[in-house]
């Protein structure tokens, strides 16, 4: 899986691509984070990549052109056959263009999961007031949204997706056994076994105390992992966390 990511902030994504499980998920060539910055598409001497809205109002809109080359340039080294000279007998490349917008479709576990599939996900990192609303219409296949509330830029949502998808790469997540247990097991759709979301974890110590103050006095309160999944006892465990999963 190729991701491509196209930002007039391509340092926000040197940590997290080199880092972890995403930098780990590179080196075994599952997956490749490349980012595009949108200046290098500009057209004109001052690099511009946005201007002022048309209709007036506040704040900056990202322009239609660049984003429109840096997506036809990506295509472009994308479809060349040599990036599928490993995978014998595959020419043609799945791809996905995606813009990111407050108004767009709600990122989910479902959508993760079908994208886990592509070739190359390319995704438009909006910025200031927002795109130019000919990006949605013409040149995305789909406007997505990882949420009901408004940030800064597409940046930190494009990061959201290329973790939720590189989990879902056979082979990203050390055990697989940790994905199958997991909140939206089963393609993302709920069904009645997992019509729930995971259960909770406990690890070392078995006791930890913390200070904590009550009627005026500072006092030592203990907090105990539930003794059942100290039993040893499978069965009544798997039952304990079936009750407690939400
Ligand atoms: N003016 C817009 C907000 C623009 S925020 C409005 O009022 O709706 C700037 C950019 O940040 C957007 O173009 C989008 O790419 C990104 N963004 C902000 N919130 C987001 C969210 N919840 N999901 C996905 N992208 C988001």
């Amino acid at each position: 899986m190729k991701f491509e990511v196209i930002t007039i902030f391509p340092d926000f994504f040197e940590s997290f691509k080199n880092e972890a499980l995403i930098a780990r998920a590179q080196k075994k060539g599952l997956i490749s984070v490349n980012t595009h910055f949108i200046r290098d598409y500009a057209n004109d001497a001052h690099r511009s990549v946005d201007d002022r809205p048309y209709g007036g109002g506040a704040g900056m809109v990202l322009m239609v052109e660049p984003i429109y080359k840096a997506v036809q340039e990506i295509k472009k080294q994308g479809s060349t056959r040599h990036f599928f000279q490993k995978v014998p007998g595959r020419t043609l490349k799945k791809t996905r263009v995606i813009v990111f917008s407050p108004k767009g479709k709600k990122f989910d576990q479902a959508m993760a999961r079908k994208w886990s599939k592509l070739d190359q996900l390319i995704m438009i990192c909006g910025r200031y007031e927002g795109v130019d609303e000919r990006v949605a219409q013409y040149i995305a296949d789909e406007e997505i949204s990882i949420g009901d509330y408004v940030l800064f830029g597409g940046e930190v949502p494009s990061m959201v997706v290329m973790e939720a998808v590189t989990r879902l790469i056979p082979g990203a997540v050390g055990k697989q056994s940790s994905l199958e247990d997991e909140s939206f097991n089963d393609k993302g759709i709920m069904d009645e076994l997992s019509k729930r979301l995971e259960y909770p974890h406990f690890t070392r110590p078995e006791v930890f105390e913390i200070k904590k103050k009550s009627f005026g006095k500072l006092r030592t309160k203990k907090l105990r992992v539930p003794k059942v999944l100290l039993s040893g006892d499978h069965k009544k465990i798997e039952e304990w966390r079936k009750k407690h999963a939400k």
